[in-house]
């Protein structure tokens, strides 16, 4: 696949070292080298008096610093220069998709409330995936291999490498890229939009107001810009997370731990026992050395969302059970992913990217590097209407670019990783870990493809027996007596949507 960031896919020297020169330095496969301040009394303090005994209570000492090392150009509100595309948002959907549209010499703004600012979420990714768009670099720390532990007695060693991106060095190669090929930038949170035939124009809470024949909304998920026309019956991805210095930790260093559902940590806890063995949890953990480690809480979905606080009371059931002790958190994130539901109304006048569209992997939840590699394609698609040879606007311009980032074939297969969320939402503790058992056990083309969202329908169809034939048969059971309402709902959608 072609490279996505063309100029910039090595770091220039010079930016790589203003850019660690902040808080943190980055992690390598070799060393890690985080800087860490100075412990602070205050904090080592509430180590043994928190209530939970443990870290809920640590405030995260990280303070996010801005990028200061790229000179973004600011759009000049009172020139009223004319623009093609104005793309809310300056998340990793918002920015990748500015550099490539604008690449094409089409005249783009990117509108956020801080465009400098470092994006807040831990991302992890299959390093194939983010090699494949030229973007090795941007990797924190890789590991050559990831486990599951499927139960007490069974672990399976995955060899795909894994990887912690560093969003820093990510969001900078996007700002650069975005420079050089002259996109503008506004500070401002985006208010309302307004569509007239052939134009669209935003209003910012600062009362500039920008025209554009485009109007891209990459603000994330929560988003109301975007319209539905179906009920938005999600499930949610929902996650506790700390970047946390620990005493000591058993995790391999060579191996980042994709998913451990053992449940004896929960022994003593009868109440959280049986609420996980009905909607389960699973820990998550990179390891960076033996006292650094990102620890994520995770259930993978649920619907209705399970609570913040069981989740949190697992985790610490869980670290406490592992003798984990941990001495200072470092970052924590809540992470809350809407996953699956239907799309948005196809076309509308207002382009949807990234977390606004449908983008999330219904079964998982990932999204960054799918994101990236569809800026391209839906570049492509605005370029083709208005870059300089061709002036297509209005209707067609809003027909053109929905069906170039949604066309029917990925429609329906993303129908077929909806069902796959449906059937993890009806799965219990033990399902969870059968259905996981045989999921690894698959060629790795069919788990490699089916977790980075590239199988056809038909290699979907496939991997769906070769599913049923490396099944257990109580998951057998489970798939013909909870699968059917799933799979017929899937198949009316597909029925609907390829007509
Ligand atoms: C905690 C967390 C962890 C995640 N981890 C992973 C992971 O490991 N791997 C993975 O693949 N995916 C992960 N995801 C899922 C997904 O990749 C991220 O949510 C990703 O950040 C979505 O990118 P985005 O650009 O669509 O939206 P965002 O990253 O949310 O960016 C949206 C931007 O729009 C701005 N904005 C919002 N409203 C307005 C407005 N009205 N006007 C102007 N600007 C606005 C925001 O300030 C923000 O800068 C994670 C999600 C979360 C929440």
């Amino acid at each position: 696949m072609e490279a996505l960031i063309t100029p910039l896919s090595t770091p220039s020297p010079s930016l790589s070292h203003k850019h660690y020169s902040s808080s943190f330095s980055p992690l390598t496969t070799s060393t890690c080298s985080f800087y860490f301040p100075k412990p602070n009394n205050y904090l080592t303090h509430r180590v043994h008096t928190s209530k939970y005994g443990n870290f809920l209570d640590f405030i995260p000492e990280n303070k996010s610093t801005p990028i200061d090392d790229v000179d973004i150009n600011w759009v000049d509100p009172l020139r009223k220069a004319r623009l093609d595309v104005i793309i809310v948002g300056a998340g990793p959907a918002g920015l990748c998709l500015a550099e490539r549209v604008a690449r094409q010499g089409v005249r783009v703004c990117c509108v956020d409330p801080d465009p400098l600012s470092m994006w807040p979420n831990n991302y992890g990714s299959w390093v194939d995936e983010l090699s494949s768009l030229g973007l090795d670099s941007c990797f924190d720390k890789t590991w050559p291999m990831a486990c599951v532990h499927v139960n007490e007695h069974k672990t399976k060693y995955l060899d795909r490498p894994y990887g912690r991106i560093n969003r820093k060095m990510l969001k900078m190669l996007l700002l650069e890229g975005c420079v050089s090929n002259g996109v503008k930038f506004h500070k401002g949170k985006v208010w309302k939009i307004n569509h007239q035939e052939f134009e669209s124009s935003i209003v910012c809470d600062d009362g500039n107001e920008f025209k554009a024949s485009l109007i891209v909304d990459a603000s994330g998920f929560a988003s109301s810009f975007v319209e539905y026309d179906k009920p938005r019956n999600h499930g949610y991805q929902i996650a506790h997370g700390i970047l946390a210095e620990v005493e000591d930790h058993p995790f391999d260093l060579d191996k980042m731990l994709l998913m451990d559902w053992r449940d004896s940590h929960l022994g003593n806890e009868p109440d959280l026992r049986v609420q996980n063995s009905r909607l389960p949890t699973f820990l998550y953990a990179m390891p960076f050395d033996s006292n650094l480690v990102f620890l994520e809480e995770t259930s993978l979905v649920s619907r209705p969302v399970l609570s913040y606080k069981e989740i949190k009371s697992r985790m610490v059931a869980r670290l406490r059970h592992m003798g984990i002790k941990v001495k200072r958190v470092i970052e924590s994130e809540k992470c809350v992913i809407p996953m699956g539901g239907p799309l948005p109304v196809i076309p509308q006048p207002v382009m949807g990217f990234g977390g606004t569209t449908g983008l999330a992997h219904p079964s998982t939840g990932y999204m960054v590097t799918r994101t990236l590699a569809l800026a391209p394609v839906l570049a492509e698609a605005i370029t083709e209407c208005l870059g300089s040879t061709r002036m297509i606007r209005g209707q067609p311009l809003y027909h053109r670019v929905w069906n170039g980032l949604w066309p029917i074939e990925r429609r329906l297969t993303r129908e077929y990783y909806r069902f796959g969320m449906e059937t993890l939402l009806k799965l219990d503790l033990e399902g969870t870990r059968s259905f996981f058992d045989a999921f690894f056990d698959l060629n790795p083309e069919y788990w490699h493809g089916f977790l980075s969202s590239r199988l056809s329908l038909m290699e979907l169809a496939m991997l769906s027996l070769s599913l049923f034939g490396h099944s257990s048969s109580a998951s057998r059971f489970d798939i013909v007596t909870k699968c059917p309402v799933p799979l017929a709902k899937m198949m009316g959608n597909l029925v609907v949507e390829s007509i």
